[in-house]
């Protein structure tokens, strides 16, 4: 973790950017002390979220929802600093319980550098955002700030410059009126040939252009590479593939995998040998995907899969029964430290 947050800190120093952790991707606030000396606070999409950074990771705390209930509004607003509403709809409805409150508008720009339309923002038909200028700026003066999240695991700076002059041309006249922009999550600047150096002009010129203090919203940028899973082969079997069925499940662990359709990672992947790695779970496509190592497998050796920080704990689920992974942390120093364990009693408490 500690390459990418000095990434972020760099980026904040030279540009002037605020960097808050979106929780989404990742809460394990056990590391959220540490994660801190690098950024500015926390950013949310549920009230609990707000909740978690409120109470667990210091400085700002921004709330956004795609929707906030009645009964909710309340302690969001205890728990944040600024509130940021998905629609105007939404910012007219609570706007005397938000009265003195910072406040913000999510704006879908109409553009995304997302290539699956699941994760899409600006698919056809956004529930995600307001998306005509004229209207927005009929708000502009209940509002100090707007939040833009149209980037999805973005690897390319051009891309992004690109996308940030299109937010620029078409809604520059508000984010003029504005005190603050937020840019939302996505941006991958903390991967191995990213251009920093340039996003980091790219932002300062975009904030000294509107007069405006610029956030960042980094989820998976801030925890990329950050975390394994530790699994162990329980069996081997043939069936025209090599197969070994591990201690863990993708539905239950590492459920983006089955969503995406995407397989994990395994590092070096290499060797004469192919194996299917399959979960215990009795869902038949409940695989990890194939993999090469040097030795055939057997019941008993350790596998590591990597780059496991991400949508993984926050999205872990009792499916089968599957005992669901401890989380451990692995200190700067090399040392492990077990921070949660779960047993048959969490098991049974998530459930009635
Ligand atoms: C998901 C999300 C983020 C974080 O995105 P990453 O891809 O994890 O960087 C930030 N802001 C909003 C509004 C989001 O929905």
């Amino acid at each position: 973790m500690l390459p990418n947050l000095k990434k972020i800190a760099w980026l904040r120093e030279t540009s002037g950017v605020k960097c808050l952790l979106a929780l989404k991707c990742f809460a394990t606030w056990s590391v959220f002390d540490f994660m801190s000396e690098y950024m500015d606070g926390s950013t949310s999409s549920s009230l609990y979220e707000v909740r978690l950074g409120h109470e667990k990771f210091s400085g700002e705390t921004h709330a956004y929802s795609v929707a906030y209930a009645d009964h909710e509004i309340d302690q969001v607003l205890e728990c944040s600093d600024k509130i940021i509403f998905n629609s105007i709809g939404q910012l007219t409805k609570f706007s005397h319980a938000s009265r003195g409150h910072i406040r913000g508008l999510r704006v879908n720009p109409g553009v995304s550098t997302s290539d699956f339309d699941l994760a899409d923002p600006a698919r056809p038909f956004s529930r995600l955002g307001e998306h005509d200028p004229i209207a927005i700026d009929g708000v502009a003066d209940q509002i100090s700030g707007l939040m833009f999240h149209n980037n999805c695991e973005n690897e390319s700076f051009e891309r992004f410059d690109e996308m940030l002059t299109l937010i620029e041309d078409r809604f520059g006249a508000v984010i003029l009126k504005m005190d603050w922009v937020s840019l939302g999550g996505g941006i991958h600047f903390t991967g191995p040939d990213y251009p920093l150096d340039h996003l980091a002009t790219r932002l300062k010129t975009f904030a000294e252009t509107f007069g405006i203090q610029v956030y960042l919203e980094p989820g998976e940028a801030a925890i990329t590479g950050a975390a394994t899973l530790e699994v162990t082969v329980l069996d081997t079997m043939y069936n025209g593939k090599n197969l070994a069925i591990v201690d863990s499940s993708i539905e239950a662990h590492m459920l983006d995998l089955l969503i995406y359709r995407e397989p994990a990672k395994i590092s070096p992947n290499t060797g004469e040998e192919e194996w299917m790695i399959c979960g215990k779970s009795c869902l038949a496509g409940d695989i990890f995907g194939e993999f090469r190592f040097s030795a055939p497998l057997k019941a008993g050796d350790r596998l590591s899969f990597q780059d496991a920080a991400g949508y993984t704990m926050v999205k872990k689920n009792w499916f089968n029964g599957v005992k669901m992974p401890g989380i451990a942390i692995r200190e700067l120093d090399g040392s492990t430290r077990m921070v949660r364990d779960f047993d048959y009693t969490d098991f049974a408490a998530a459930l009635s």
